[in-house]
């Protein structure tokens, strides 16, 4: 039977690699009658947050990627999680050392740091090995194990990526016990990945040269390895790889940019418009030092939208699930034919791992955001409405007041022009309080020779306008559209009065939707506006 697992580390959220990684495990599972195992690797016990290992539960519940064991979400940390699991480990260290392939080491992080320097300035590799001089004595800090690896060439072969050999001079004697008494990825992982049966070990290339200490340790242990299959990582369009770094360096350059445009920005006022210390500011723009508060409060002080990296991102600008993963599905597959809008079954149907490439993948954000807006386009008004309530969840705009027959009126409105939730609903604030006015656009299209006389005609037609309904206002409309010498330039100035720019969905909807009231109470605010006095 295959099996296959997703076993990330809560250290941080879901990247969309680690999603990649998760549907490829599953429709690999799952297209072949599989199962799909979830394990939590919890052991670096810095690192490992709950809030991450929550978050990750819920990402993958959002993308829909069930599992058949795992945690279960909301409750307590079961055997799914690696922490839990300690005397399992540590039974098959004493098996191991019993063995003789396990052996103490008790160099301090600091000297293990001077070895590897010594190494560099000698411009050899370092690798730690059992029998090189210089090894610490027997000393008072707590010690490692290490686990002796075979001094021979390893060599396997990759589902992906073909025969790979490793020469005995590669292998490094890793550390399998840490000294807080926590097993290493590499020990757990393996034990897990004997005991809960998995048949295929699916996961990114930069895990590729740990396999072979991995079958190292399946071979010292008496026990048969699964398959290995290595996939490409993900990369943005410019070669670089895709990581949580990129929102740090959008945010670094933004800040940049404007300090040097605009040289009245000191390093202090823009601490004082983002609301953070001055110095933490400074580390973070000039020593490069990441950090995800600063980034955020500088993003947020700048209007600037970072780039989505992590699947509550892409959640929370509004992605449709089915399109996100429709989209990274194809990040280093192809299903052949050039095909590209493909559903669940569709894909279950024809995942392969043949299909899969060497290279590494490209996230072509253009490309997702017309997946997404295809997606929306293609979607019923009733799944649009459950997915907006999905995002409403993990957001903030004011279209979460509206109630559902006000939503499916603004669904049916934005459905045709909107490229994700979110755009919808930035664009839809208009109709939830009054906007404010965009002064370019009052400048453009009210005052001007023309202007102030047109909006008194618009504020009397729509006034007289009776009953408020399609037929009532339609005869207003038709007067407002030709009024003037260029039909359609008046009816801007009641788009201006009533979404505050010059772009809004098309004004008899608009219209309806608000009602007469707010309507005209904006129209006479542009007219207040124009006429010098202050608007509300
Ligand atoms: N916990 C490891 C990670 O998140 C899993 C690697 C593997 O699949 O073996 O990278």
């Amino acid at each position: 039977m295959i099996r296959t697992r997703f076993a990330p580390s809560p250290t941080g959220f879901l990247h969309v690699g680690g999603a990649r990684t998760a549907l490829f495990n599953w429709l690999f599972a799952r297209g072949h009658g599989g199962e799909f195992v979830l394990r939590i690797e919890d052991t670096d016990q810095v690192r490992s947050t709950a809030e991450s290992a929550a978050g990750i539960l819920s990402d993958l519940q959002w993308l829909g990627l069930d599992w058949d064991r795992g945690p279960v979400p909301g409750q307590e940390k079961n055997e799914y999680f690696q922490s839990t699991r300690l005397d399992i480990y540590n039974g098959f260290i004493d098996a191991l050392a019993k063995s003789g392939h396990v052996y103490e080491a008790w160099e301090t992080p600091a000297q293990l740091a001077a070895m590897r320097s010594q190494a560099e300035r000698e411009k050899r590799p370092f690798r730690y090995r059992r029998q090189m001089p210089g090894r610490a004595p027997k000393g008072s800090t707590p010690c490692v194990l290490r686990f002796e690896m075979p001094h021979e060439e390893i060599s396997f072969h990759d589902l992906i990526l073909g025969p790979i050999q490793v020469g005995a001079e590669e292998h490094d004697d890793i550390v399998i016990r840490k000294s807080d008494g926590f097993p290493t990825y590499h020990f757990a992982v393996v034990v897990d990945d004997h005991l809960m049966e998995i048949s295929h070990v699916l996961r990114a290339q930069e895990h590729l040269m740990n396999t072979p200490k991995h079958l190292a340790l399946y071979r010292a242990l008496g026990w048969k390895p699964p398959e290995h299959a290595h996939m490409p990582l993900v990369f943005n369009m410019d070669n670089t790889k895709m990581s949580k770094r990129d929102k740090s360096k959008a945010a670094r350059h933004a800040a940049q940019l404007l300090m040097k445009n605009k040289p009245e920005v000191t390093l202090e006022t823009l601490a004082a418009m983002a609301k953070v210390e001055p110095e933490a500011l400074g580390k973070f723009l000039h020593q490069k030092q990441d950090n995800s508060a600063v980034t955020t409060a500088v993003a947020q002080a700048l209007h600037l939208a970072l780039p989505e990296i992590e699947v509550q991102d892409f959640r929370r600008s509004g992605y449709l699930h089915d399109a996100l993963l429709n989209f990274i599905a194809l990040i280093g597959w192809a299903p052949g034919e050039n095909r590209e809008i493909l559903t669940r079954h569709e894909l279950l149907d024809l995942f392969s791992l043949e299909g899969i490439g060497k290279t590494n993948g490209r996230f072509d954000r253009k490309k997702l955001l017309w997946m997404n807006g295809e997606y929306i386009r293609r979607a019923s008004l009733k799944d649009l409405a459950q997915h907006m309530q999905a995002f409403n969840a993990v957001t903030d705009y004011p279209i979460k007041s509206a109630d559902p027959a006000m939503l499916d009126k603004l669904l049916t409105m934005y459905q045709e022009r909107m490229g994700t939730l979110g755009e919808m609903a930035e664009n839809s604030r208009f109709f939830f309080s009054a906007p404010p006015l965009d002064p370019k656009a009052v400048d453009k299209f009210v005052r001007i020779a023309s202007g102030p006389q047109h909006l008194q005609e618009i504020i009397s037609l729509l006034a007289a306008a009776n009953p408020w309904n399609a037929e009532g206002i339609s005869p207003a409309m038709e007067s407002i559209i030709t009024m003037g010498e260029k039909r359609g330039s008046a009816a801007q100035i009641l788009r201006v009065a009533v979404s505050g720019g010059a772009v809004s969905p098309p004004l008899l909807e608009t219209l309806l939707l608000l009602g007469r009231d707010q309507t005209l109470d904006r129209l006479k605010r542009l007219e207040k506006e124009v006429a010098g006095v202050s608007g509300s």
